[in-house]
């Protein structure tokens, strides 16, 4: 995925201003940065939840396709909105599974009712992930019924389970207890291991220094400075990195 310029503002309020950002197949970035600095707008107008006003979106080599250029514009070729979707699959803090559905039925949904497949080879693959992520004994259990952290690893399986050729996660352990956020932070790892395409939001500077290739800081939506893991944790440049990070490590 490769963006350039892109620029989205929420009436007067000018949310990111003129960001790039490559994640190369196979590679994590890590984007961090205060609360408030643009992180999950960025991630949104990546698959296109949101609609950024100027910039390109790439992926794959093919760019996201606009009815005009300019503040008004909205994607144009629906069916590249939701190729797009689909091989973007977001992992959110607040888990958001689907409480009236089991985990195996959450994980199974997408598959079957977005991408028409197979409801039988849906379910092995979905059980497969469950047991990949350390859950396949909660396959008929309710959301309501695991840990913060297994639901967040339901999440992840229920992303996987759309064989996206990406994931973009927003902050997924910050809603957990210390304790829980590990569970999660190795399934990432693994994730990572396997070179997934990844882009992580994360508070978790530990998580980003140990399992991205990049790492994008981004401040009042610019990038302030981005680097290799190395770089920007063990010699930041500017002063502002150097602050956020003694603020925050
Ligand atoms: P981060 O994820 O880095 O904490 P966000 O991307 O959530 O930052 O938000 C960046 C800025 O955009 C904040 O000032 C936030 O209040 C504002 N913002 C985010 N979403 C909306 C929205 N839907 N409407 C208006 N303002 C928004
Ligand atoms: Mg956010």
């Amino acid at each position: 995925m490769r963006i350039r310029g892109l620029h989205k503002s929420y009436g007067a309020l000018q949310v990111l201003r003129g960001v790039d950002l490559s994640a190369p197949r196979g590679h994590v970035v890590a984007l961090i940065g205060s609360s408030g600095s643009g992180k999950s707008t960025l991630l949104r107008c990546c698959n296109l939840l949101e609609i950024s006003q100027q910039g390109e979106i790439t992926i794959e080599g093919e760019p996201v396709r606009w009815t005009s250029a300019g503040p008004g514009r909205q994607p144009a070729d629906r069916a590249q909105v939701r190729r797009l979707r689909t091989n973007l699959a977001m992992v959110f803090q607040q888990f958001n599974l689907w409480s009236h559905m089991t985990i195996l039925q959450n994980v199974m949904e997408a598959p079957v009712t977005v991408l028409r497949q197979n409801p039988a080879a849906v379910e092995a693959r979905a059980r497969a992930l469950l047991a990949k992520v350390g859950i396949g004994d909660k396959a008929d259990a309710w959301p309501a019924q695991l840990s913060g952290g297994q639901q967040q690893r339901a999440a992840i399986a229920r992303a996987l389970c759309m064989e996206p050729r990406a994931l973009l996660f927003d902050e997924p352990t910050s809603a957990l207890d210390p304790e829980l956020q590990q569970e999660v932070v190795k399934v990432i790892k693994d994730l990572a291991a396997e070179h997934r395409t990844m882009i992580l939001v994360t508070h978790d500077m530990r998580l980003a220094a140990d399992v991205s290739d990049h790492v994008l800081f981004l401040h009042q939506g610019r990038v302030e400075e981005e680097g290799p893991p190395d770089q920007i944790f063990r010699a930041p440049r500017t002063d502002r990195l150097r602050q956020f990070l003694s603020a925050t490590m």
